[in-house]
Formats: C-alpha cells, sequence, structure tokens
C-alpha cells in the first residue's frame, strides 16, 4: 500500500526525492525528449544534429545554448511560427505570445493539448504552495489577451479543484466590486497591479484586509519576493503574498511555497542551470548568475537550455515545507539587461522599488537612466499621493544613500502624472544624453 500523499504537496512522489534521484529522472526525461522531437523538429534538429544522446550531465552540458535571439529571428525568417514546431501545425491548439514590452516584435509560442495540460499541471504546483485548493476561489485581475499571463493560471485553477473566476474587460473598480460580489479568497495579478486595486479599494472606502482574499499569487514582475513590496500587499489585502515566476516561451517555472523563503523550482518538469552571462561558465553553487531551463513537458515547441535573461542565486538546501526542489533566494533577482552599474555600483530596479514600498505616500515612480560623460546616471521620480508634504523627495534620497550608498537625485512630480501598469511594469525609463 502507498503512504498517504503528503499535506501540502501537489506532487508529493517527485517533491520530496533526494536530490540524486530528483537529477536521475531529469536526465531521463531529457534523453526521452530528445527522442521525441528531434526526428521532426527543423529547429532543434539543425541545432543538435539528428541523434543526439545525453547519457550524462556532462554531455547534456555539451549541447548549445538557445538565445531569445534565435527564436525572434527564425520567427521572422519562417513566419509566423518559426521552426521551433515537433508535430504538424494541427495538433497545435493554443496560442499566445510574449508581451513584447521592450518594444521589439512579441514570440508567438504553440501549445498542444498535452502541453497545455502540462502548464496547468505545473499551475498545481503554484497553486498547492500557496495552499489554494478545494473551495477556494481564485480571481483573476487579467486582461486575457494574446499574453500568456494569466491564462495558464485560470487552466490551473481545475487541477487543485479550485474556481476560477475571469476579470477581463474590466476596470479596476469593477474588478474590485466583482472580487467582493463573489467572495473570492485568493487573487492572481502582477504585484504591481495588487497595489493599484488596494489604492482604488482605499478611494472607495472599502476595506480590503475584511475581505475574503486570503491569499495573493504574483507574477510578472520580481515584487512578491521583494520584502518591502510583498509586506504592503499583505498589509493591505490581510493576505499572504506568494510569488511566481514563468515566462510565454518556456511555461511556469517555480512558485513559492508556506515558508515564503524563496521560489522553489518545479525541477520535476524543467532542468535548471546557472551561468555566467559573460563567460557563458557554470557559477559555483549557490553563486548569483543568470538562469537557463530546460522544460521536459512541453515538446510540442521545446526548449533546450533557454538563456532566460533573469538573474538568481540558487539555495538547494532543505525547506521547511519538505520539499526537495531548489529555491531560487529572493525570488528574480533582475534582469541581466536591466541592471545599471552607477559609479561602481550595482543597482537594480527591483532594489528601488523595495525601498521605495517603504514610502506609502509614493503611488508610483520612474527610475531614469541618462549618461554624463559616458557615465551612467539616475534620476528618480516620485509620483506622490495629493497633500504630501514638499520633504518626501530629500527623504526618499537619504533612504536611497544609506541602503545603496549611492546619491540619486529624486525628484517629486504631479499627482496621477506618471502611467500605472496592469502587466509588466516597465519604470526604468534609458534616455540619451
Ligand atoms: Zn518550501
Amino acid at each position: 500500500m502507498s503512504a498517504p500523499p503528503a499535506a501540502g504537496l501537489f506532487d508529493p512522489a517527485t517533491e520530496t526525492l533526494d536530490r540524486r534521484s530528483l537529477r536521475d529522472l531529469q536526465l531521463r526525461r531529457v534523453q526521452a525528449l530528445l527522442d521525441e522531437i528531434l526526428p521532426c523538429n527543423a529547429f532543434y534538429r539543425q541545432k543538435l544534429g539528428d541523434h543526439c544522446h545525453v547519457p550524462s550531465w556532462d554531455a547534456f552540458a555539451g549541447l548549445p545554448f538557445t538565445t531569445k535571439h534565435e527564436l525572434v529571428e527564425d520567427q521572422a525568417l519562417t513566419p509566423p511560427y518559426g521552426t521551433n514546431l515537433t508535430y504538424p501545425r494541427d495538433r497545435y491548439v493554443k496560442l499566445h505570445q510574449t508581451s513584447g514590452t521592450t518594444g521589439k516584435a512579441p514570440i508567438r509560442w504553440l501549445d498542444t493539448a498535452e502541453s497545455w495540460d502540462w502548464w496547468a499541471r505545473c499551475w498545481g504546483h503554484v497553486y498547492t504552495g500557496a495552499g489554494v485548493g478545494p473551495g477556494d476561489r481564485v480571481f483573476f485581475a487579467f486582461s486575457f489577451g494574446p499574453f500568456i499571463g494569466f491564462w495558464a493560471a485560470y487552466e490551473g485553477a481545475r487541477t487543485v479543484g479550485a474556481m476560477a473566476i475571469p476579470g477581463g474587460g474590466m476596470q479596476t473598480d469593477q474588478r474590485l466590486r466583482s472580487m467582493l460580489d463573489n467572495d473570492a479568497s485568493v487573487l492572481c495579478c502582477t504585484p504591481t497591479y495588487a497595489l493599484r486595486i488596494a489604492e482604488e479599494a482605499e478611494r472607495l472606502g472599502v476595506d480590503l484586509a475584511a475581505s475574503s482574499i486570503r491569499a495573493t499569487v504574483h507574477a510578472g514582475e520580481p515584487g512578491a519576493s521583494v520584502p518591502g513590496v510583498r509586506a504592503r500587499i499583505e498589509q493591505a489585502f490581510g493576505a499572504r503574498c506568494f510569488d511566481h515566476t514563468g515566462m510565454t516561451e518556456l511555461g511556469a517555472t517555480g512558485f513559492s511555497c508556506q515558508a515564503q523563503a524563496g521560489v522553489h523550482l518545479i525541477e520535476s518538469e524543467f532542468v535548471f542551470e546557472v551561468i555566467d552571462p559573460q563567460t557563458l561558465q557554470p557559477v559555483a553553487d549557490g553563486g548569483q548568475g543568470e538562469l537557463v531551463a530546460t522544460n521536459l513537458g512541453r515538446a510540442g515547441m521545446p526548449l533546450i537550455r533557454y538563456r532566460t535573461g533573469d538573474l538568481v542565486r540558487v539555495d538547494d538546501s532543505p525547506c521547511s515545507c519538505g520539499r526537495t526542489f531548489a529555491r531560487l533566494a529572493g525570488g528574480i533577482l533582475g534582469r541581466a539587461d536591466d541592471m545599471v552599474v552607477v559609479r561602481g555600483v550595482n543597482v537594480f530596479p527591483s532594489a528601488i522599488e523595495g525601498l521605495l514600498c517603504e514610502f506609502p505616500e509614493v503611488s508610483e515612480f520612474r527610475i531614469e537612466v541618462f549618461s554624463r560623460r559616458s557615465m551612467a546616471e539616475l534620476k528618480l521620480l516620485l509620483d506622490a499621493q495629493p497633500g504630501t508634504e514638499s520633504g518626501l523627495a530629500e527623504r526618499v534620497a537619504e533612504r536611497v544613500s544609506d541602503r545603496l550608498l549611492l546619491r540619486v537625485p529624486c525628484e517629486l512630480v504631479p499627482a496621477g502624472s506618471l502611467p500605472r501598469f496592469e502587466l509588466k511594469a516597465r519604470r526604468l525609463i534609458r534616455r540619451d544624453g
């Protein structure tokens, strides 16, 4: 007789495997994936050859990386979907695309019925980590356009027996009303948008902390792992705040658990590596570097050793929740291309965001990067609530100087003048001159 499932785990058989067995399982799945895709996937056949065998981790480390640039180029050369397709087009049932916030053309991504189920199961891990299950009503403050956003989360709610409530096509006040009318117990949205809802609730005199929301699950931005942002969301909603990592191209990669100590990587469905983005060599255990991921369950449009551009630090020490899946310490620390070096100090927008969350009167902000004598400089624009006293900019500048050891000029702008974000917030603006 098998043991009863451990409480609070989605797939106890893999989530509590010892690290060595987990690595063996991954290696077997890598080979199974290659055997499935190479006969007909032109993109990977060209990269890896017809007969690629990966009997060891050394052999795996010899496979080439896949980059976003390659995917963009491939789709431009063979529109509309490129050549990374394992099956005939009629096997695919879902289309999504990247948000294209960097000003470039979005990448289109297709799923088969099987890979869409796989996404939903990955979300089973995310929900279970956040303690979401039968009886929960999950509200999605999301626009449900072509960007993947929370589409897979919406699909995945049923894998844990929860109800999915779509909040597309609504203004913030309508979403707030729908959430309350339906007694939603869980909210899924970006961390920025959660704060936007909190702002709206305050304006309307709604006490969110007294609502039935008990957990919030966030993606799209690193905020939910930034202590200051998390504390502000938890306080506003009277709920526990959980982080989730994922990408259109890869799928749902990670989740935070009840311990709220980092983001567990779903290692039963992915192989993860951390490399130095300059030398492309693996970083020492626990060192900071770029996350590289191989998905094991999305054969229709797979990715092998995909460079995510996310900077992380991986911790594979045991977690108090009982899972053996490694964790991203502090979630995603930043984007490799968002880091700004100012007078020798590495600055990530998330560090500034975390710090600004300690100032509840700041409702939005912008980080401007410009160059002076070929050196990067920063300026911080603060959009504060009406009636805020004028000393705020000086107090923020002082706090930045204390924490980041960097003097950054801060300036108040008229209340409500900076853009608000629903999806991925772009608060770092680079200016010439
Ligand atoms: Zn844990």
